[in-house]
């Protein structure tokens, strides 16, 4: 008779957790702050209508994932191009991933502000964004940044893997201690035109000049916990306080090797191997892509295997550190060579993590905070301090 009450009421739990499940399933806005894709449009001619078994997005899984918006990243790292390159290939980029929406507009929308994501997305279909990732590729120009400012770039990281004149990167070389004063510059230019001040990538104290000159909240679109998993590319807790105490938010980044150190170490200690490879490949014309994708998949399966937990982890300890409104997802995919954690192959899996947070004990609120409110957030407040001046 016991066992019969207990079971009973397993079942009663069960069904009420699918019940609220299905209920926040259905009109979630899912906001992801930093995908890749568009560099595949240009090199590959990628299609977004068709689906497929490689690379990380395309319109049959964001709708099976239900992700609704997506910040487009264009970007030229400075060791893969000539510096000639940088700006036009920003450019090419950005046209593509225009041209890409405009060709399946009856799923898809340009977005350009807060107010458009959430109209397209309550008409069913799904918002896109675009975002530069390094103030390398506006060629020291605050005219450029107008410029595409114009053309729909509604971010811009300030740093990629190497500093700049306007900022250190975490991962570059220390020259101007934090932000330069023509980063100072640049931040305000920034919030003057309403773009969002992105500060992923650049060093600890140029994330802390970012902050204290932004009248806007920042964001980090892709950056983990350091916390959590020690690694360069991650956040320590001081630097995401910092952030969160002037409205910002930590957008999580899904790379496996920056979710768990141990992964980290294998993927760093075979990455030169795996980028000699992979250019054999990339030396020849016409190039073999599936050929490329091989060698990745082949080192991924080098490193160990990252549960998806690890990466709700990651969120939960950032919302245990400055609460539910400063956290956000900046899952990288297309951007990280297919190492994404087991449980989260693409963006089909974004229901992964709703069911997660639900275990965790998230509210209803909170859950919608975290997959996209809060970047969103961020969005309108920037519009608002440009609006101010
Ligand atoms: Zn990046």
């Amino acid at each position: 008779m016991m066992r019969f009450a207990l079971l009973s009421f397993l079942t009663v739990t069960a069904l009420a957790a699918q019940d609220r499940f299905t209920r926040i399933m259905r009109d979630i806005l899912i906001f992801d702050a930093h995908i890749d894709t568009p560099r595949y449009f240009v090199d590959e001619g990628y299609r977004l209508s068709d689906r497929h078994s490689y690379y990380e997005l395309d319109i049959p899984r964001m709708r099976e994932g239900k992700l609704g918006a997506v910040m487009f990243g264009l970007y030229a790292q400075p060791q893969d191009f000539p510096p000639e390159r940088w700006l036009p290939r920003a450019l090419e980029t950005l046209e593509a991933l225009h041209t890409e929406v405009a060709a399946n507009a009856k799923d898809m929308e340009f977005a350009y502000t807060a107010a458009d994501v959430e109209r397209i997305h309550k008409s069913r279909k799904l918002a896109a964004m675009a975002s530069l990732e390094g103030g390398h590729l506006i060629a020291d120009s605050l005219g450029v940044l107008r410029a595409f400012h114009r053309l729909g770039v509604r971010y811009m990281t300030l740093a990629h893997f190497a500093s700049n004149n306007f900022a250190d990167s975490m991962t570059g070389m220390q020259i101007h201690t934090g932000l330069s004063p023509f980063g100072r510059e640049l931040v305000r230019e920034m919030n003057r035109i309403g773009m969002i001040i992105d500060v992923s990538h650049i060093s600890d104290k140029a994330v802390l000049d970012a902050v204290e000159h932004s009248r806007a909240p920042v964001i980090a679109s892709h950056s983990s916990s350091k916390a959590i998993a020690p690694i360069v590319r991650n956040m320590p807790d001081s630097v995401i306080q910092t952030i969160a105490k002037r409205g910002g938010v930590i957008c999580i980044n899904f790379h496996a090797g920056y979710l768990e150190k141990a992964a980290y170490d294998v993927y760093f200690h075979n990455r030169a191997a795996r980028d000699e490879e992979i250019k054999r490949v990339t030396d020849n014309r016409p190039l073999d892509w599936e050929r490329v994708r091989a060698i990745q998949r082949k080192y991924f399966e080098k490193m160990p295997k990252v549960d998806v937990s690890v990466l709700l982890r990651h969120i939960d300890h950032v919302a245990k550190t400055v609460g539910a409104d400063h956290v956000g997802l900046g899952s990288d995919f297309d951007g990280i060579s297919g190492m994404a954690p087991a449980g989260m192959a693409d963006v089909s899996k974004y229901p992964v993590l709703v069911k997660g947070l639900m275990e965790l004990g998230y509210s209803d609120a909170d859950i919608r905070k975290i997959m996209g409110r809060n970047l969103l957030r961020v969005l309108r407040q920037t519009e608002e301090v440009s609006k101010q001046r």
